[in-house]
């Protein structure tokens, strides 16, 4: 018989931290803290694949499951010698979620399990303190009558119906906090929360704890297709057959007074990476008064004073753990009367900041090796690296003339400023609107989700730094100040009260997410320590950490990688900074851009609308010093990099004025009359241009065009290695999809560098190949290879010509589509590896089947997406080609996916040794 539930608990248990698919990671971890000897409370798991079933036969559950979960009870009420139901010595469980990936948040938990008026009653007798038991009885009929009977706010305006009957009780009291109210008023809660739950759902709160059991279990499974979870899923790609499984313990309480706590904690510094313990806890309390920001706990320093035994304990496993687990974690622990008990574990959240000097810090530790270092950083939160600062005189000036509205905690680093919103669908129609948004609340749930990733920046007037804002901001990369207590904020009036000031919807403010400043208005940015060291060059590495510990990443990315890292560049400036982050050359240099630069669209736009050859060449040769000026600068740049150089691709219309002032001016201009023009423009017209009259059509019917931009390729080419510069030029013709398009222009390439060559008296290397960006290319990539030396794939084009979706017109629809998971993801961001992909590996393997040395690179937006350049390097390619800015986060991509062909098993023998490299 299949086996669905796994104990954990005294000192042994059925699962470990492997079993993460079947146990999800919370159940996986508990267990492995079991057979750890850490203090663990009983419980047992119950499998994902129950979750599986769950859904795949209309809600139910396997037979045999009911008899294995009352044997599982059994074991826990024998290791907590306690009995589930029995007034005299009753056991309390949590019912909690467990993922494999970690959600957190975005599933249900239900705490305190197992109450009702007897149990509650007997529960008195037995501790003697009848304000710990209704208290927790009042926050279990709280939570039930949330996740499971439905009780809870309607509208994103609404207050929680139960916090609305704890404010009145409150106010009925005379008191401030929750602590202040006493048994009698819990007990008078409870009733009233059982009221109103049958008053507004109809149901009844059930008082048999085994059908309260089952009902959070169905709720706990079911919450599984919530919104929220729904929407987390589709956010970090977690598949929607990955269900959960759920975990059963025993509860152990923080909330039985003053020798009691709760807190969680992170193994080191979330947010910075420092190696100190860093977490936050809260005498008198249960879980989740910690996470939700209702009151503000301790920071984790102040129990090393208060009390030092439970800390060195603590701090013993913190450190036990991450021996254990060789990576920074994230914990929750309960202490019951003195006693610590561990109730969760989990690899921690952390910033891109604190990733890098984690895994740079355990390499230094001798904890991991340095390609597991590069394995646990996401190339894409390199991009928090990248991202800007505050220009620190802005802040100052800002500060001196009152503009510092409150300080709260720096949640997660960075400057964002933007327009307050106060509600996340807020947050998200207006980010539609195409404006900057900081979502402003009193505290987040994990409703706010999208509205989070909506806005630049995320401001809470309560909650710690691990409450929910906090958490899920890192893991975003987002900007946010949490905790900011000083805000008064209006949820009806959609303004905030502030220092005597008002901050209306729509205001601008900005946030420090690195000291928890808030600031009124707009701050000018500055950009990061990486880019002030490598771009500008206005920080000295030296004073630079982050910089520095970017570098050693790097510097390893760069061992482990097999792919050259490129650039699309078009400018000297743009290619100087490529250099900067690591690019190895440039893999696209669309010569089209340059031709809106100083002084030549009048000579481009002559040449466009000349009658005979003979104008036509007149306006070239005006065009040849200026385009052989831009490659000399490029070259230069690139300093003996190779340069990839692509003729002419875009509709000639583009390079024309389409209204009338502006065509009557052009008119002026070139001395012939309106009418000339206008219809030489509209001669230009075309009904689908990017299937038009683009690419190497135009070099083909105007010859002319592609000598023109050969020559001034190879003087500059000529010139430039006069002066003692290597150059490496590669001349790429676009759009090919029959080889005698490209034999034809490969033809005046070669003539020209002949001519060049001779002329000069001189000589030098070049290349000349192709794009493949249209279908027949791929497919004939075999006759292809004949002419080509290369082959480069375009595919921003080779994705609107396979799936036949206009890349200007797509967005329209390919949103839905997305939502609707027909792409799992927009096509023109991440690579298409099933169609578009399919293409490109039968083009490498017919070209290379031709030519085995044939060069093959990327030049489409996907080159620098993560996914997109694994694939890259899994088909072989020699490299791939991004924007200056994604070159680091390529590299990175390069290495874990080159590691991902060799999974790192201490790495330390081959440290230092270069990995083997392909022909290039
Ligand atoms: C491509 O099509 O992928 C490409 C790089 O060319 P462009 O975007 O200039 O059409
Ligand atoms: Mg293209």
């Amino acid at each position: 018989m299949k086996k669905y539930v796994y104990f954990f608990g005294r000192g042994r248990a059925e699962g470990k931290a492997e079993m993460k698919a079947l146990l999800g990671g919370k159940g996986a971890n508990l267990a492995e803290m079991t057979n750890i000897s850490l203090p663990v409370p009983a419980g047992f798991t119950i499998s994902t694949e129950v979750c599986t079933h769950y859904y795949a036969n209309k809600r139910s559950y396997p037979r045999s499951l009911a008899g294995e979960v009352k044997a599982a009870l059994k074991k826990v009420e024998l290791g907590m010698k306690a009995k589930f139901g029995d007034p005299k010595n009753p056991l309390l469980v949590s019912v909690r979620s467990g993922a494999r990936a970690s959600m957190p948040g975005m599933m249900d938990t239900i705490l305190n399990l197992g109450l009702n008026d007897v149990v509650a009653a007997g529960l008195v007798k037995r501790t003697g303190n009848p304000r710990f038991v209704y208290d927790s009885y009042r926050r279990f009929v709280q939570m039930y009558g949330d996740v499971v009977l439905g009780l809870k706010p309607v509208h994103k305006d609404e207050i929680d119906p139960f916090e609305l009957i704890i404010e009145a009780k409150k106010k009925q009291r005379g008191v401030h906090l929750d602590t202040d109210l006493s048994a009698e008023d819990m007990v008078d809660l409870v009733g009233l929360f059982k009221k109103a739950i049958k008053e507004k759902t109809g149901h009844d709160f059930p008082e048999d704890p085994m059908a309260q059991l089952w009902g959070a279990l169905s709720a706990v499974f079911g919450s599984w297709m919530n919104d929220r979870a729904i929407a987390y899923r589709r956010m970090y790609d977690i598949p929607e057959w990955w269900g959960p499984a759920v975990n059963v313990q025993s509860m152990v309480f923080g909330n039985m007074g003053e020798t009691s706590g709760t807190g969680v904690a992170f193994t080191r510094d979330a947010a910075t990476g420092a190696n100190e313990f860093y977490g936050e806890y809260l005498m008198n309390a249960q879980g989740e008064d910690v996470v939700a920001g209702i009151r503000t706990p301790l920071p984790i320093s102040e129990l090393a004073v208060k009390n030092p035994v439970i800390y060195k304990q603590l701090n013993k496993i913190r450190l036990t753990l991450e021996k254990h687990y060789r990576d920074m974690m994230d914990i929750e622990f309960t202490i019951q009367d003195g006693t610590l008990y561990m109730l969760q574990c989990r690899v921690g959240k952390r910033t891109a900041f604190a990733a890098i000097k984690i895994a740079v810090d355990m390499v230094g530790e001798k904890l991991i090796s340095d390609k597991e270092a590069l394995q646990r950083i996401e190339p894409d939160q390199l991009n928090q690296l990248l991202r800007p600062v505050f220009d620190l005189k802005e802040k100052e000036i800002a500060v001196k003339s009152g503009r510092l509205l409150a300080k709260g905690l720096n949640a997660g680093p960075g400057a964002a400023t933007g327009r307050v919103v106060f509600n996340a669908p807020d947050a998200e129609a207006w980010k539609k609107k195409g404006e900057l948004v900081v979502l402003t609340r009193i505290e987040t749930s994990p409703e706010d989700i999208k509205g989070m990733d909506a806005a630049e920046g995320i401001l809470t007037a309560r909650g710690g730094m691990t409450s929910h804002a906090a958490l899920v901001a890192r893991q975003m990369g987002k900007v946010c100040v949490a905790g900011c207590s000083e805000l008064e904020i209006d949820y009806a009036t959609h303004t905030m009260r502030v220092r005597g000031k008002v901050v209306r919807e729509g205001d601008w403010i900005s946030l420090d997410g690195t000291t928890g400043e808030v600031l009124e208005g707009k701050v000018a940015t500055k950009p990061s320590e990486v880019l002030q060291v490598l771009i500008d060059k206005t920080l000295d590495a030296k004073d630079a950490p982050v910089y520095q510990q970017y570098a050693r990443i790097m510097g390893w990315a760069d061992r482990y990688r097999r792919l050259k890292i490129r650039t699309n560049a078009d400018q000297p400036d743009q290619s100087l900074n490529a250099v900067a982050f690591g690019a190895e050359g440039i893999g696209l240099c669309r010569t089209e851009h340059m031709f809106f630069g100083e002084g030549k669209i009048g000579p481009m736009r002559e040449m466009i609308l000349a009658d005979t050859v003979d104008a036509r060449k007149a306006a070239l040769a005006r065009l040849l010093p200026l385009q052989r000026k831009d490659f000399e600068g490029i070259f230069e740049a690139m300093d003996g990099r190779p340069v990839t150089i692509r003729t002419i691709d875009p509709p000639l219309h583009e390079f024309v004025p389409h209204e009338e002032p502006a065509q009557r001016q052009l008119a002026k201009q070139m001395g012939i009359s309106y009418e000339k023009v206008h219809q030489r423009v509209e001669g230009l017209h075309e009904f689908n241009p990017m299937l038009g009259f683009r690419g190497c059509r135009l070099g083909i019917i105007f010859p002319e065009i592609t000598e023109m931009q050969s020559r001034a390729i190879f003087e500059a080419a000529a010139n430039i290695q006069a002066r003692g510069i290597k150059v490496e030029p590669e001349i790429m013709i676009p759009l090919v999809g029959n080889v005698k398009e490209l034999a034809d222009q490969a033809g005046i390439v070669r003539r020209v560098a002949a001519e060049v060559m001779k002329e000069k008296g001189t000589k030098f290397k070049y290349l000349v190949g192709t794009m493949i960006e249209v279908p027949r290319g791929a497919l004939t990539a075999d006759e292809i290879a004949t002419v080509a030396e290369f082959f480069s794939f375009g595919t921003n084009d080779l994705t609107q010509t396979t799936l036949g979706v206009s890349r200007d017109d797509a967005a329209r629809f390919l949103i839905p589509y997305v939502e609707k998971e027909i792409y799992p993801k927009d096509p023109f961001e991440v690579l298409d590896q099933v169609g578009v992909g399919q293409l490109m590996k039968m083009a490498i393997d017919k070209g290379r089947g031709v030519n085995p040395d044939l060069k093959v690179g990327i030049c489409g937006e996907h080159g620098g997406e993560p996914s997109s350049v694994e694939f890259c390097h899994r088909i072989n390619q020699n490299y791939v080609s991004c924007s200056p800015f994604r070159v680091p986060i390529a590299r990175l991509a390069a290495a874990r996916a080159a590691l991902a062909d060799a999974p790192a098993k201490g790495s330390k023998k081959r440290a230092g040794k270069k990995a083997p490299r392909r022909k290039r």
